[in-house]
């Protein structure tokens, strides 16, 4: 058994059993490589295609694979010591994708009838696209009004069924976490699902292969999986022989919605919880982050760092990135106003290597996206004109 999972909160261990979602103390649950898997080197890894499933050895064992290709994103160089891990490359157009493939793969091979989420929007997108893709049904719970376009009409267009909430995400994942389970025959798919995040950390394993463990990894925090699941990645090539070092996490919030940013600076065990989160980043807009235990402990432990940014700096490097030709949704733009905050502050230093996580594509938000400052021509000739003009 490649696996034991293990609660973060009171250690009590069980078999890695997909339907074991949860601790019965109610804690988070963290699959734990038992011992190294024999025969695993980069260089095997690279003799496989680009991907989540070229690290296969170092995660779940499954059935039949539901996927698409997901993960093998684009590491884009911003400048010296600076690179962009464009996530939006994904199937579906965010990183969800990486965890999903792993997932419902586990879904489908353990008999669910149904796969289920609460979503700001992309999980709800990639939950139906896999769902779809793998042959049984989806149903997810969006905050109603609060879910970006491109992501409602992605689970529109996958079939799901859609239930709009009153209310935050918070209170349309207390529904998931209500009615999931092997009784409903109702497979969850949030983030409080550990074997989603197995598949997520693999965005450590493909930026290591490709440059080496960076100094620092900067990354947008809402539901606080991702931050939790790159470390673990970054942890496991340490301790399995593949990287001799680590990197430090930093996880980036915005003003409305950062309970975790604020727990991490100011030093608290927990989080004080924000009950009406507000943000134009939507994928972040989130006041009780479920996975925060492991999200403050992967910033404990990496000797990491947080930023609060403001709606307007998240707008202002979601354009700049934009002009650089990456089209980002604005909650990956968090990822470049941490950075700028975090140089201005002397936090990173002259020479350390950094790598932004985008977590999503550009066209996930339309609306978001200013209006054109645009000419208009009745006739080829004018146009002629104004072209000449401009
Ligand atoms: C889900 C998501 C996040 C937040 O990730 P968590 O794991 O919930 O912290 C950030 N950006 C985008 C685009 C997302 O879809
Ligand atoms: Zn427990």
């Amino acid at each position: 058994m490649l696996y034991k999972l293990r609660c973060v909160k009171c250690g009590r261990e069980y078999e890695p059993d997909p339907w074991r979602i949860r601790c019965d103390c109610g804690g988070l649950l963290e699959p734990v490589i038992v011992r190294k898997p024999t025969g695993i080197s980069w260089t095997l890894f690279r003799s496989r295609k680009l991907g989540v499933w070229r690290y296969e050895e170092l995660l779940p064992k499954v059935k039949g694979r539901v996927t698409m290709g997901e993960g093998g994103t684009p590491l884009i160089k911003l400048k010296e010591n600076l690179w962009v891990k464009f996530e939006g490359a994904n199937p579906t157009g965010s990183f969800k994708d990486r965890g999903m493939t792993v997932a419902v793969s586990l879904a489908k091979g353990s008999g669910a009838k149904s796969v289920i989420c609460a979503s700001t929007g992309n999980t709800s997108a990639s939950v139906s696209a896999y769902a779809a893709r793998a042959g049984i049904s989806s149903i997810v719970l969006l905050p109603r009004g609060k879910v970006a376009r491109g992501k409602l009409a992605q689970a529109i267009l996958h079939g799901a069924k859609i239930v709009e909430v009153d209310g935050s995400f918070d209170e349309a994942l207390k529904a998931v976490m209500r009615v999931a389970g092997k009784e409903s025959g109702l497979y969850p798919l949030n983030s409080f699902n550990p074997w989603r995040l197995e598949g997520q950390k693999t965005i450590a394993f493909e930026i290591a292969d490709e440059i080496g463990v960076p100094d620092w990894v900067i990354l947008p925090i809402g539901n606080a999986g991702n931050i939790s699941a790159i470390w673990k990645g970054f942890k496991e090539l340490k301790r399995f022989g593949l990287a001799d070092k680590l990197p430090r996490m930093a996880g980036v919030q915005a003003e409305g919605a950062a309970p975790i940013a604020r727990a991490f600076r100011e030093g608290l065990k927990e989080p004080e919880f924000v009950d009406n989160p507000e943000t134009v980043a939507t994928a972040i807009r989130i006041g009780r982050p479920v996975n925060w235990p492991k999200a403050l402990a992967a910033l404990k432990e990496s000797d990491g760092w947080t930023e609060v940014v403001s709606d307007e700096e998240i707008v202002r490097a979601h354009r700049d990135l934009a002009r650089a030709g990456i089209g980002v949704e604005p909650a990956s733009a968090a990822s470049l106003a941490g950075y700028r905050r975090m140089v201005r502050e002397g936090i990173i230093k002259e020479g350390e290597r950094v790598v932004l996580i985008a977590t999503g594509h550009a066209l996930k938000d339309p609306d978001f996206i200013p209006e054109p400052e645009v000419v208009r021509a009745k006739d080829a000739d004018e146009a002629v004109r104004l072209v000449m003009s401009l």
